[in-house]
């Protein structure tokens, strides 16, 4: 297929346009580059740092539940060693140990019955009352406990820990229970700190082990289900690790989860991808302000040396567009130049225009010359004339035939009849001064022009030339003759073609009176 290009685009353009779109198009991929690298990085660099942060968060949450389940352990073996402490004593033991250790919201000794022996703060309103449900359950287990999240007597979503009470002499009397409010404040909250929601919008929650929510910055949400999302499914079955993820509000987040073996319980913590693509922003924001000004000191750079660099070929095309146009041919000057290209084709043009020139110079002069008798022709006659005309100068036309040529051509042959052509130039040039010009006027007639001449003067000169002629031998071996008419400008017409036709009439009028004569052209003359 031929593709046709009709329109023409300037060679500066051209360049210009090419490095700006390779300049742009670089940096536009090294920006890429740089933004794809730094995802990457400030992707690894999040997740290992939300991962060391969920382990911390892990290890904390760890030792509290050990140092809870001591503290647990230590209120039982001194209830067992003291089997003679009163019921308000027992009450102020659970007071002091609540408010020493500030681990539970509630602490609690429920009897093996299921009844509230007591519990600090006695403000949760339970004493004396007989608890069912998950309590019950823990009660029966005989067992250290730490039950999932569950809504309580009072109406809040719990968790109890709890220790198994022997009495002295070793009968089962129930457990001796803490609970933590979940979503209240408690020393959960308290330890891991309550700023759960960082500038970055980064958060962290804790998942139980039957997939409820224990710990979550949106209160609201504690007790809530979660055990169905993929990655908590492999956090609660003991796996740690980081990944990304969609949150229940469909955000896209960076997370790490960590499993807690000593209490099967799960954190995650996790950040925004957008706060990634925050931080991505600026550091673009920053290489595009940092690689500004080397582009702008780079382009403007290219732009100069493309400019430089089409410049003699602009200059190139003018100068050839001209010589194509105009009549008046100036070559280029040669300049040389950096660019091999460019110089060479310089030289080339320069040589080429000089030769045409020189051409065209000869070619010119050839039109304007007789090849007989290298005399210039009319052509010449009409451009010389024509410039002492405009000039206002005065000049007299004289009209030169040769006698009876036809006879000479017939007699000697039409080749001898060029050389008395030939004899005739030069001898008419030699007897002529050196601004007088003789031309070739066309076949055996030829004009003489004579500037600054009046036509009394020019009739002296075509009488010396008349006679000279008349006495000198031809090429055919003896004299011929010629018969002259003369005419003068201004003096007789400032009209050209007057002047040739007065001049012709003075001539004829020459032959008329029997040639070889000279006639100057006057009113007087008969009228052919
Ligand atoms: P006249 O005295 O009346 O001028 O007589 P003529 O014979 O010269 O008459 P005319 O001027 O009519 O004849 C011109 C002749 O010149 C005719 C032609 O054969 C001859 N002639 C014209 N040009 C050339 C040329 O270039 N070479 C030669 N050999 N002859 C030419
Ligand atoms: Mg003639
Ligand atoms: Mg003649």
């Amino acid at each position: 297929m031929k593709i046709l290009f009709n329109r023409k685009f300037k060679l500066t353009t051209l360049l210009i346009s090419l490095i700006s779109a390779s300049v742009l198009l670089t940096t536009i991929i090294l920006l890429f580059a740089s933004y794809q690298s730094e995802r990457k990085s400030l992707i690894d660099t999040h997740l290992s740092l939300s991962y060391s942060k969920s382990e911390k968060i892990s290890n904390s949450v760890n030792s509290l539940f050990k140092s809870m389940r001591i503290s647990l352990q230590e209120t039982t073996n001194f209830l067992s060693n003291n089997p003679e402490m009163t019921d308000k004593e027992i009450q102020e033991q659970l007071e002091l140990l609540k408010n020493n250790s500030r681990y539970f919201n509630s602490l609690s000794w429920v009897d093996e019955t299921g009844t509230v022996r007591n519990i600090a703060p006695i403000s949760v309103g339970l004493k004396g009352k007989t608890i069912t449900g998950i309590t019950r359950d823990v009660i029966d287990s005989k067992t250290s406990t730490l039950t999932t999240p569950y809504k309580g007597p009072t109406g809040r979503i719990v968790v109890l820990i709890s220790e198994p009470f022997y009495d002295s002499k070793g009968k089962y009397r129930g457990i001796i229970g803490g609970s933590i409010y979940l979503q209240e404040r408690n020393v959960l909250n308290e330890i891991l700190g309550n700023d759960m929601v960082d500038h970055t919008g980064s958060y962290y929650y804790v998942v139980g082990p039957d997939g409820k929510l224990l710990f979550h910055p949106d209160v609201k949400r504690i007790g809530e289900d979660v055990g169905e999302n993929p990655m908590l499914v492999k956090l609660l079955q003991g796996e740690s690790g980081k990944q990304h993820v969609i949150n229940t509000k469909g955000v896209p987040m960076l997370a790490a989860y960590n499993f807690i073996p000593e209490i099967g319980w799960g954190v995650v913590q996790q950040t925004p991808v957008s706060y990634i693509d925050e931080l991505l922003k600026k550091h673009i924001q920053n290489l595009i302000l940092t690689i500004l000004l080397p582009f702008l000191i780079l382009m403007l750079v290219s732009l100069s040396i493309a400019r430089k660099l089409a410049k003699p070929f602009i200059y190139l095309a003018d100068v050839v567009n001209q010589f194509g146009s105009k009549n008046q041919i100036q070559p280029p000057v040669l300049q040389s130049h950096w660019n091999r290209e460019a110089d060479l084709l310089t030289k080339s043009v320069v040589i080429a225009m000089e030769a045409v020139e020189k051409n065209n110079k000869k070619l010119v002069e050839e039109a304007m010359t007789d090849s007989l008798t290298n005399l210039p022709n009319r052509r010449k006659l009409n451009e010389v004339m024509t410039n002492l005309a405009n000039d206002g100068q005065l000049f007299s036309l004289v009209t030169l035939d040769i006698d009876h040529f036809k006879s000479v051509n017939d007699t000697y042959g039409h080749q001898d009849g060029d050389e008395v052509l030939k004899y005739l130039a030069k001898t008419v040039q030699l007897l002529i001064r050196e601004k007088d010009m003789f031309f070739r006027y066309g076949g055996e007639e030829f004009i003489l022009l004579l500037p600054d001449t009046k036509s009394l003067e020019a009739y002296n000169v075509a009488e010396k030339i008349r006679t000279a002629i008349e006495n000198t031998i031809s090429p055919i071996g003896k004299p011929i003759t010629i018969s002259l008419g003369i005419s003068e400008f201004p003096l007789h017409s400032n009209l050209l073609n007057d002047l040739f036709l007065f001049a012709d009439k003075a001539l004829y009028q020459s032959k008329s009176e029997g040639r070889n004569l000279t006639t100057i052209w006057s009113l007087n003359l008969p009228i052919k």
